[in-house]
C-alpha cells in the first residue's frame, strides 16, 4: 500500500502512480508483521533483507554489501572514539543509487513498463542505465548539459541509455521528466518514486547488521534529499518491528552554493528552494530538493540537524579521507566527513558518541576535480641517476 504523508490517503501499489492526488509525496507501507529477523551480520547483501522490500521480481546486479570501515587514523586525529564510514561507492556501478535502481526496475517489470526515464546529476542515469540494460528495457535520461562528471556521463552512455542533455540544471531538468512520464507513459525513476527508496533504506539495515549496534549519528549528504529519507525509514522499520531498541540522529549535510534545507533549518525559516545552485559537489547541485519535506521530518524526529559546507571544506575532507584512510569518494560524499570536521569545530557534536559516515559515490566518477587541481612534475630521464635527483 502507498500512503501520503501529508493526507493519510492510500492508494494500491499495483498502480503507476508517484504523488497523491493533493499533491504529497507518497510512501510505501511495510506490514512489519511479516519481515524477518536476518541480523546475524553475516552474508550482508542488499536482498537478504527481502522481507522487508515491495517487489516480488528480482533485477540485480549484486547491490549492498558495501565495506563498513572503522576510520582509525581520522578518529585518533579528530579526537573521537568511534568513527565509521560505510562506502557505497563500492556499489555495482559505484554509488548507492544501486540499491534503488534494483528495487525501482523490477517494480517497473512488475508494472508491465518497458521505458524509464530519469533527470540525473549523474549517478542516478548511470545506474538507471545499467539496471534497464540488465532487465532489457530502453532508458531515457536527461542531465544538465556540462555539469555532469565525466566518469557518470560514460557510464551512461556505455549502458546504452538515450543520454539527453538539457539546458539548465537538475531542477529543469526534473520538471521535464515528470511531465514526460505523465504524458508519455514512460516510467519515472527519479527518488520522489516511492519504490526507490525502499532500496535505498537497506542502508540502514546493512549499518545495523554489520556493527552489531544502532550508532548514535549518521551522518550524509543531501541532495535531492530522498536518501536521508530512505534510510531513517529503514532504522524506524528495525526500530518498529521490535528488531532494534533506540534510533540515529539524521544529519544531512548539503554544499553551501546548493543548501536551501541547511539554510531554512539553521535560520528557523520556511524551506524555500535556491535558483541558481552552484558546487563543486555535482551530485548534490540541486536547489529545489523534492523530498524536502519527508527529509525535513527525518531530521526532525530523529533529534538530527542540517549543515552546509564549502567548496573548500569538501574538496579538503575528500583529500584527508583518501589520503589517511585510503578511501576515494567523489566531492558530494567527501561533504558527510566536511560537515563532521565542520561540526566538530562548532562543538556540535559529541567525541564520545558513535559516528557513522555515508559516503554515497566512488572517486573515480569524477578524477577531472583532483586532475585539474594538481600538477604532475615534468617528466625524467629513464635513469636511475634521475629518479634519485628528484627523491
Ligand atoms: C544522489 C547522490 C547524492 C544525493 O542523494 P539524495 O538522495 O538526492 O539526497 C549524494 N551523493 C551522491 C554521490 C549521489 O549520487
Ligand atoms: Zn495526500
Amino acid at each position: 500500500m502507498l500512503r501520503c504523508i501529508e493526507c493519510g490517503r492510500e492508494y494500491p501499489e499495483d498502480e503507476v502512480r508517484y504523488r497523491c492526488d493533493c499533491g504529497g509525496l507518497l510512501e510505501v507501507v511495510i506490514d512489519l508483521d511479516k519481515v524477518e529477523n536476518v541480523f546475524d551480520g553475516k552474508n550482508i547483501t542488499l536482498w537478504k533483507y527481502k522481507s522487508f522490500i515491495p517487489v516480488e521480481k528480482r533485477v540485480s546486479l549484486n547491490e549492498g554489501g558495501t565495506p563498513l570501515y572503522r576510520l582509525e587514523n581520522l578518529q585518533k586525529e579528530l579526537e573521537m572514539r568511534e568513527l565509521y564510514v560505510k562506502n557505497e561507492g563500492a556499489n555495482p556501478t559505484g554509488s548507492f543509487k544501486d540499491r534503488g535502481m534494483t528495487v525501482g526496475v523490477s517494480k517497473a517489470l512488475e508494472l508491465g513498463m518497458d521505458k524509464v526515464i530519469c533527470a540525473s546529476t549523474g549517478n542516478t542515469s548511470a545506474s538507471l542505465a545499467a539496471y534497464s540494460a540488465k532487465a532489457g528495457i530502453r532508458s531515457y535520461v536527461l542531465v544538465p548539459s556540462g555539469k555532469i562528471a565525466l566518469g557518470k556521463l560514460a557510464q551512461a552512455i556505455v549502458y546504452g541509455a538515450k543520454v539527453v542533455p538539457i539546458r539548465g540544471n537538475f531542477d529543469d531538468a526534473l520538471r521535464v521528466v515528470v511531465e514526460a512520464s505523465r504524458e508519455l507513459g514512460v516510467y519515472m525513476l527519479n527518488s520522489i518514486n516511492p519504490f526507490r527508496l525502499e532500496g535505498q533504506k537497506t542502508i540502514a539495515f546493512e549499518v545495523f547488521d554489520q556493527l552489531g549496534f544502532v550508532p548514535n549519528n549518521v551522518i550524509l549528504p543531501v541532495g535531492n534529499a530522498g536518501n536521508i529519507s530512505a534510510i531513517w525509514k529503514g532504522f524506524k522499520e528495525l526500530y518498529e518491528a521490535g528488531f532494534i531498541d533506540k534510533l540515529p540522529r539524521m544529519i544531512g549535510i548539503q554544499a553551501e552554493g546548493a543548501s536551501p534545507l541547511a539554510k531554512a533549518w539553521k535560520e528557523r525559516r520556511e524551506f524555500k528552494p535556491e535558483e541558481k545552485p552552484e558546487t563543486v559537489a555535482t551530485a548534490i547541485r540541486i536547489g529545489n530538493p523534492a523530498n524536502w519535506k519527508k527529509a525535513w521530518k527525518a531530521v526532525e524526529e530523529s533529534g538530527g540537524s542540517l549543515e552546509s559546507v564549502s567548496d573548500e571544506e569538501i574538496l579538503k575532507a575528500q583529500k584527508l579521507l583518501a589520503s589517511k584512510e585510503g578511501i576515494f569518494v567523489e566531492p558530494a560524499s567527501a561533504s558527510s566527513l566536511a560537515g563532521l570536521i565542520k561540526l566538530k569545530e562548532l562543538s556540535l557534536i559529541e567525541p564520545d558518541e558513535s559516528y557513522v559516515l555515508i559516503t554515497t559515490g566512488h572517486g573515480l566518477k569524477d578524477p577531472n576535480i583532483i586532475i585539474e587541481n594538481f600538477k604532475l612534475p615534468e617528466p625524467i630521464e629513464p635513469s636511475l641517476e634521475a629518479f634519485k635527483e628528484v627523491l
